[in-house]
């Protein structure tokens, strides 16, 4: 009775996507099992930023496949009530003279031969798009129109509400103890409820990713690492119709959009604080790191030198040694996929990761080639590292 086609530990949207895609391509039995509630994990703390701009290829073909199911979110799910919340405003990124301006010209070639559509403007076309902000310094700026933000919770929670449609049982508040591995594969999990056998299971932990390395031996290297987000109100409203922005000119690469049609919310692209374990518990935010974060807007927006604080979150990442995800088999153990290490960018992804995992699950062919991503690339060195630096774009 307890036997299934695949199990996948983490209803993340990740877990989620996954479990979903393992229905769409035909398992029958699939069992999800999440410790806490669908999406309550790192998905909750999400910014939410759909783009495809990317400085590692590979990333910008997962998320241009990722964006066609965002953008046609219900009917990809055949769920008329699905929502991802989206909001359709763009993504603007620039850059001034400097170390930052040809990497951004060569992923914008790069993103340009792979198909994405994207309109390079100047300063009073920018302005045009994005008033409250001040363009003076820029040397490079484009605009790509297919992209936003979306609700990430919304996206996990429709993704499982879908596959619960299609069979899949998703059992919350119930922890996987164990993968239980035999004559080097995989045969199913230990849990607070009992146990669970398939020879197939799919891990979607992020942060916790560190359990499977204790049950399996393997080295994983991920670390958890916090992050600051914080909303702002200025006296000038940041609108829905406002792009997303990415701001490689200003110290901390800082990114930011709408929150709730009238606010900013805004956070740093750079390496945040490393956690001793993964806890998603709310972290201090200092009044430092709001005067720092708030300093920097200030001098792109220039109205939000008196803009309030609104509100303040930590969320946490799950970081790779190159601010890639791992996803695939991992080696010596059959029967094992998993797919973590999103470091601070998997939303975007999600879709198509979900799917291409659920694929690797089920041994079909993936649509897009897993091996950039094998867990193997941290021994032999051909590491997926982004040309803006850590914590950026990737
Ligand atoms: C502050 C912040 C801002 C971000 N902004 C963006 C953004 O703008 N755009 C973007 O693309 N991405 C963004 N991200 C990243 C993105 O949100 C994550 O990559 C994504 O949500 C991760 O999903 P997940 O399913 O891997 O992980 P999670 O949502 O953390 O899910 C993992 C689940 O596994 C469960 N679990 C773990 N171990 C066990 C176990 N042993 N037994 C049972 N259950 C277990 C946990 O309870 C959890 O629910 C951001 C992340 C943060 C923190």
């Amino acid at each position: 009775m307890n036997v299934y086609d695949a199990i996948v530990i983490g209803a993340g949207v990740i877990g989620t996507s996954t479990a979903f895609h393992l229905a769409q391509l035909g398992a029958r039995n699939v069992l999800v099992l999440d410790r806490k509630t669908i999406g309550e994990g790192t998905t909750s703390q999400s910014s939410g930023i759909l783009r495809t701009h990317y400085s590692v290829q590979e990333n910008v073909e997962l998320a241009q496949r990722s964006w066609s199911t965002f953008n046609n979110f219900a009917a990809y799910l055949e769920d008329e009530d699905a929502s991802s919340g989206l909001v359709k405003c763009g993504y603007m990124i620039w850059a001034a003279e400097g170390d930052k301006l040809e990497p951004l010209r060569q992923s914008l070639l790069a993103q340009e031969a792979q198909g994405i559509a994207l309109q390079y403007l100047d300063p009073v076309q920018a302005k045009a798009l994005l008033p409250i902000a001040q363009f003076d310094d820029t040397a490079l700026i484009c605009f790509e129109p297919e992209a936003g933000f979306a609700d990430a919770y919304l996206v996990a929670t429709s993704f499982a509400r879908a596959a619960r449609r299609r069979g899949v049982t998703i059992k919350e508040g119930v922890s996987v103890e164990k993968v239980i591995i035999e004559n080097g594969r995989v045969v199913g999990v230990d849990t607070s409820a009992g146990r669970f056998l398939s020879d197939t299971v799919v891990s979607t932990q992020n942060i916790w990713t560190p359990e499977l390395e204790q049950w399996t031996g393997l080295k994983l290297p991920v670390r958890p690492e916090r992050h600051t987000v914080i909303a702002l109100e200025g006296p000038q409203a940041y609108s829905y119709n406002m792009p997303v922005f990415k701001d490689l000119a200003s110290k901390g690469m800082l990114y930011g959009r709408s929150y709730g049609g009238n606010q900013m919310l805004v956070s740093e692209g750079v390496a945040g604080e490393t956690l001793s374990s993964p806890d998603t518990e709310q972290g201090d935010v200092s009044l430092d790191d709001v005067v720092e974060i708030g300093a920097q807007v200030a001098e792109r927006f220039p109205s939000f030198e008196t803009a309030g604080l609104a509100t303040s979150w930590t969320g946490v990442y799950d970081v790779t040694p190159d601010w890639n995800p791992v996803l695939g088999a991992l080696p010596g153990v059959e029967g094992l996929i998993a797919g973590f290490g999103f470091s601070g960018h998997g939303f975007k992804l999600s879709p198509a990761v979900g799917r291409i995992l659920a694929q690797a699950a089920l041994k079909l062919p993936t649509d897009v080639s897993l091996k950039p991503y094998a867990l193997e690339r941290f021994t032999t060195g051909q590491l997926l590292v982004g040309k803006y630096g850590s914590g950026a774009v990737s």
